[in-house]
């Protein structure tokens, strides 16, 4: 029961996890490829796909997009279409999925995941289990490759 427990302290932004880490290059979730100027791309160990980043924005704590000003969520949203044109240049994706929740980590960001014929998801969305850990050497040449781009 995510929303149970410390959820309401959480989301007030107590103990929040991206704020606290203080924008590392790397973290256990994956490796920075871009710093805007409101938001944080990493790029992701553990993936369904080629090609799975999540943009985390970055400034105050902030929960919900609609609770960011007009000029913060268009630069948000321009940021992450800048890391989303990365992602389709450099691996060729059949579509692009955006996704917002912070169901489990109430702190904004943005799932950016290229799709493919045949994805373990073709057709709908991907499992919402714990994606497989990337194969070390072929995710840093990928998050290198995107980073190149952006
Ligand atoms: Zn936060």
């Amino acid at each position: 029961m995510a929303f149970a427990g410390t959820w309401t302290i959480r989301v007030a932004g107590d103990n929040c996890r991206w704020c606290d880490h203080c924008r590392p290059d790397e973290t256990d979730f994956g490796i920075r490829v871009f710093s805007g100027q409101v938001s944080d791309t990493y790029f992701a160990r553990r993936a369904f796909v080629r090609g799975y980043v999540v943009v985390v924005w970055r400034g105050r704590h902030v929960v919900e997009p609609m609770d960011l000003t007009v000029g913060e969520a268009g630069q948000f949203h321009h940021e992450t279409m800048l890391v989303a044109r990365a992602l389709r240049d450099c691996f060729r994706p059949a579509k692009m999925n955006y996704l917002t929740m912070g169901n489990s980590e109430p702190h904004l960001h943005t799932h950016v995941t290229a799709r493919y014929p045949g994805d373990p998801g073709d057709g709908g969305p991907l499992p919402a289990t714990e994606p497989p850990l990337l194969d070390e050497i072929q995710w840093r040449r990928d998050a290198a490759a995107v980073r190149a781009l952006l």
